[in-house]
């Protein structure tokens, strides 16, 4: 029998995480098994030989039971709790939460009330009126399923680039782990940064490409080898996705770089390429033009606005954030924690602002608990460098009301609101919701504008002119969020809403003290919007932030 792949074994964990999740199982043990799942996923040596050496729990997130899990995986194909729980719970159920708009509750009472157990199942119900005429379920429950089987027809089938881009760097350290004497980079849409990619491709410096290719074939991510070719090789990764390896030398990798970099327009504009380049620089400069990073190749008006590219945002620009979230609602780091995970990033400031009661979640704050808050929050700060402004990720009602009255709201320092249900209203219904909010003088920040969830749910359909150009008259700033499942506004839309005049503001909208490490999509996506940093109020002076949230904050 052929080894079992960290990638069979990574899914199986991650099946039985949603599968517990699915049957109202402590969400803790489900965490820890999706969590385990993604580092196993991840992990640069093989778990079959780990285990020979009784070494699995060296992978983060893998205790003793987990371990064990493995353990039987290795030797059986599956493991004791994962059985005990597919007798309950069929494993095909599992489909049914990938429909947007069908959560654990949902796809536990179609299968418990309906017998609706696959996604085969769930066609077949919706199109036989089971779903309607079931008494607990209902038209309303059947127009969900319709919608969200739609959206899943609608789908792309690339794989998000928060996914793809970990994946891509734990490909590298596996291989040079593997190949020492080679150099590989990345390449392809990944290094452009697009939202989704649908492969992942590298340029490799190989001084013996036919045996870097044998010890691809033996690294653990790689499920086999799809061809092999004199320079070019394609390996199969996780699930669908599959990597292209592109064999250079060191006096043609520059122009094997840009030529697998793509994309395909912005070669064409960029015109024919030389054999051999010292850089991509030098092959750019021959052209008469200055380097194009990567995140704006889009073919489009690079080369015009070329002269921009230097002026826009970057990594360093950003002195703090508006929007986090802490142990008072959903996220697992204190206070305290997040203060300092801010300091560590270099940060000057940090929003505070967790969820109000009204999003239906565990531990939303109500006006009791908000007020204790506060006061954690100034003993906090006195004691760090950060300034903490105190606020709340305010939930906005269907009617476009919000969580909070009018005096509750303008106590605080920085009042971020959010529509987090909801955005399937018919487009008048959802621009007037967000009108009312962009009128109302106590919020300040729009955060997940769209709330689309990239690949699981799309934006809510917004008149975005309308919301533009009101936005930049009131001066709340729109967010760019940056948590790669999000990445919205997106960076055409965040264009357009910068040059309708709104400003702009990126958020890693952190749920524990590492949460901060995903402004960098944030920040690519604001240069992919061509934003300077002006444009953007995390790049403000301390001093000026604060005279702008005093000066929006209405007299109690
Ligand atoms: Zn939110
Ligand atoms: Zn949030």
């Amino acid at each position: 029998m052929s080894e079992v792949s960290n990638w069979q074994i990574a899914s199986l964990l991650l099946r039985h995480a949603k599968l517990l999740e699915l049957a109202g199982e402590s969400a803790f043990r489900s965490r820890a098994f999706s969590h385990a799942a993604e580092s196993v996923q991840n992990a640069s040596e093989s778990i079959a030989i780990l285990a020979r050496e009784d070494r699995i729990r060296d992978v983060a997130g893998v205790g003793q039971g987990i371990a064990t899990a493995i353990e039987q995986i290795l030797t059986t194909g599956s493991f004791a709790a994962h059985d005990e729980l597919t007798s309950r719970f069929p494993e095909t159920l599992v489909e049914l939460i990938t429909v947007p708009g069908i959560g654990a509750k949902t796809a536990q009472r179609l299968f418990l009330e309906s017998q609706i157990d696959s996604l085969v199942a769930l066609e077949n119900a919706l199109e036989s009126g089971k779903i309607r005429e079931t008494k607990s379920l209902g038209l309303r429950i059947e127009t969900v399923v319709r919608s969200g089987l739609e959206q899943i027809r609608r789908r792309t089938g690339r794989m998000p680039l928060g996914i793809a881009l970990p994946l891509a760097e734990a490909f590298m350290a596996a291989y040079r782990a593997v190949c020492p004497a080679d150099e590989i980079t990345l390449a392809g849409s990944a290094r452009r940064w697009e939202i989704t990619v649908a492969d992942l491709d590298f340029v490799i410096v190989a001084p013996a490409p036919d045996t870097s290719v044998q010890a691809i074939a033996a690294m653990p991510m790689v499920s086999s080898v799809t061809y092999c070719r004199e320079r070019t090789a394609r390996v199969a990764l996780a699930g669908t996705l599959h990597a292209d390896l592109y064999f250079s030398k060191a006096s043609t990798f520059a122009a094997d770089l840009l030529q697998a970099t793509g994309s395909t327009r912005h070669l064409e504009l960029l015109g024919e390429l030389p054999a051999e380049a010292a850089s991509e620089e030098e092959i750019y400069a021959n052209r008469g033009f200055t380097w194009i990073p990567p995140e704006l190749r889009a073919g489009y008006d690079e080369f015009d606005r070329s002269a921009l590219i230097s002026l826009l945002v970057t990594d360093r620009d950003i002195h703090g954030e508006f929007h986090a979230h802490t142990t008072w609602s959903d996220g697992s780091g204190t206070i305290r924690e997040m203060a300092e995970a801010a300091e560590v990033k270099g940060y000057s400031f940090l929003g505070i602002t967790d969820h109000s009661h009204g999003l239906g979640i565990a531990g939303g704050l109500d006006e009791e608990r908000l007020a204790a808050q506060r006061y954690e929050i100034s003993s906090v700060e006195r004691t760090q460098s950060v300034k903490l402004l105190a606020g709340a990720e305010v939930e906005v009602h269907r009617d476009g009301s919000l969580d909070f009255d009018y005096g509750t709201l303008a106590r605080l320092d920085v009042v971020v609101a959010s529509l987090h249900s909801g955005l399937r209203q018919p487009r008048a219904a959802l621009t007037e919701r967000l009108m009312r909010v962009l009128e109302n003088p106590n919020v300040d920040i729009i955060a997940h504008p769209s709330g689309r969830l990239i690949e699981r749910r799309e934006s809510g359909d917004f008149d975005w002119e309308r919301v533009f150009t009101v936005a930049a008259r009131t001066g709340t700033a729109l967010e760019i969020n940056a948590d790669p499942s999000r990445l919205d506004l997106d960076p055409r839309m965040a264009q357009a809403a910068s040059g309708a005049g709104c400003l702009i503001t990126i958020n890693s909208d952190a749920h524990n003290p590492s949460g901060f490490s995903v402004m960098k999509y944030g920040v690519k996506m604001a240069r992919k919007a061509w934003l300077k940093p002006e444009q953007i109020l995390n790049c403000w002076s301390r001093e000026r932030i604060l005279e702008w949230l005093a000066a929006r904050n209405p007299q109690v």
